[in-house]
């Protein structure tokens, strides 16, 4: 657990800029994992270019942290004024209590520190925390987790260049065919909250807000790489001024350039990491599918069940993370069937390290539900996908897994809307078995993992895009 302030220093192999300049960033984060994970990583890249950041998360989420890894980061709570609240729960009252929270860390920290901050880097999400920043006398930078695809979509649904429901407006199921990266996308690759406008109403609020202010912020920066979203990030370039800064991965998985940078740093659940090693240690190369689902998606008993009979019949072994919140769902004796000896065919756990999982030999497809961050994860591990979207911008995302850069499979669900076990028993072993698709695939997922690293290594796009970042930024502080 973390303290309700933690400095802990790592050293970076990179020349650090001049640190008489001192020059001090904020960074707001949005409370899931899937928002912290690529703020937190931006944030040491920052931190190993010689800036001074101080991470900020609101306090409800501070008893279920686990500091998994030391960072150059300094991690600060503000008060949210719910803490007894669940993250859920609070999603309608975070905007008033966060923005309350952070005018007064601002407030407080312009007042005692020398060297307060000029710069909030603010999770796009959250867009009122820009007009707190400025408030203040603060420049914004709005980070997007989500891909420049879902990310423009969401700006024309804003900019009423394209009406909610969706619909398809062609023959073939299109919904729109500008900018052209789009014309892939059929009516259900659309993200859920506007082709489902009524599930989510506050959820498709805040992803439509994002676009409300953003053109205040001095920056925007969108957690991908150009050579990944090439013809989008032109698409938006060419619009207003962007910067990609991803795959935000530590380094240890791509360029290995900043020194013990072994892990995201701040998990909301406690990976059973060694119990994963020791057990993938013991299979052969390439022999296990790994599964997971993230931190949100919750499947329905009937797919849990179908789920299960797929991996229980098919032959590579499996990892499945099963949440503790989903575990209910499990039919009764899946586990006592697997047994508890090394020897057995799949390991369920409750949370894993997935970077190491995805990194680890033994390894040799995921099946996911297509996050954000588990896409780009699988892409620079080089690991082959079987997707299975289940809501946000998953469906998206898994178009462009499958027909853009052409790195998976997706399972089909029946007419009753369940995958059957069947199903993914055969796209598995499509891909695990090297079949002539499965080896394309293979071939295509390294090709892209050899592109991630390039893009964030020395003279890469996003290296060089995060190194004009913290250039403007001494430019404007000094
Ligand atoms: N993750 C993990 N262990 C798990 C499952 C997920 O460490 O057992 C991490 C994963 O590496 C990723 C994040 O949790 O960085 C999930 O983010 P993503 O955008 O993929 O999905 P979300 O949880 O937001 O739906």
């Amino acid at each position: 657990m973390l303290s309700s302030r933690e400095r802990i220093c790592s050293t970076s192999k990179q020349p650090t800029m001049d640190p008489a300049k001192d020059v001090h960033v904020l960074v707001l984060a949005h409370p899931v994992q899937g928002h912290i994970n690529p703020m937190l990583q931006f944030s040491k890249r920052l931190a190993s270019k010689g800036l001074k950041v101080t991470f900020l998360i609101p306090i409800s989420t501070k008893k279920s942290l686990n500091l998994v890894n030391a960072s150059s980061v300094q991690v600060e709570y503000i008060s949210d004024g719910f803490d007894h609240l669940s993250i859920d729960e609070s999603l309608k009252h975070f905007r008033l209590s966060v923005s309350q929270g952070l005018s007064d860390f601002i407030q407080k920290h312009q007042s005692c520190q020398d060297n307060s901050a000029t710069v909030l880097i603010y999770d796009s999400f959250d867009c009122w925390a820009l007009d707190v920043a400025i408030e203040h006398g603060m420049h914004g930078a709005a980070f997007f987790t989500q891909s420049c695809v879902v990310s423009c979509i969401y700006y024309l649904v804003h900019q009423g260049k394209v009406k909610l429901p969706v619909e398809a407006v062609d023959g073939q199921g299109r919904v729109l065919s500008d900018p052209p990266a789009m014309s892939v996308l059929g009516l259900n690759d659309f993200p859920s909250f506007v082709v489902d406008v009524h599930k989510y109403p506050a959820i498709l609020k805040m992803v439509l807000r994002q676009f409300s202010n953003f053109r205040k912020a001095k920056w925007l920066l969108f957690n991908t790489f150009t050579e990944l979203e090439e013809e989008m990030v032109n698409w938006m370039g060419n619009q207003w001024l962007m910067l990609t800064v991803g795959p935000t991965i530590p380094s240890l998985y791509l360029d290995k350039r900043l020194e013990d940078d072994t892990d995201y740093g701040l998990s909301l659940f406690k990976p059973e990491a060694e119990a994963c090693l020791r057990w993938l240690d013991s299979k052969p190369p390439c022999s296990t599918l790994y599964v997971s689902f993230g931190s949100l998606a919750s499947l329905g008993e009937d797919q849990m069940e179908e789920l299960a009979s797929g991996l229980r019949s098919m032959k590579s072994h499996f990892l499945w993370v099963v949440r503790e919140s989903e575990e209910e769902k499990l039919p009764r004796n899946f586990l006592q069937e697997l047994g508890l000896d090394d020897d057995k065919k799949g390991l369920v756990v409750r949370w894993c390290n997935q970077l190491q999982v995805l990194s680890h030999g033994s390894v040799g497809c995921f099946m996911t539900h297509c996050g954000w961050n588990s896409t780009l994860e699988a892409l620079s591990l080089g690991v082959p996908m079987v997707v299975m979207p289940q809501w946000t911008d998953q469906p998206t995302n898994a178009t462009f897994i499958v027909d853009v850069w052409k790195v998976g499979l997706r399972v089909r669900a029946n007419e009753r809307g369940v995958v059957t076990g069947e199903e993914i028993e055969n796209c598995v072993n499509e891909i695990m078995e090297g079949g002539e698709r499965g080896k394309e695939i293979r071939e295509n997922s390294l090709g892209w993992k050899e592109m991630a690293k390039r893009a964030i290594d020395e003279g890469g796009s996003s290296e060089k895009n995060i190194q004009e970042f913290v250039s403007n930024v001494l430019d404007l502080c000094t």
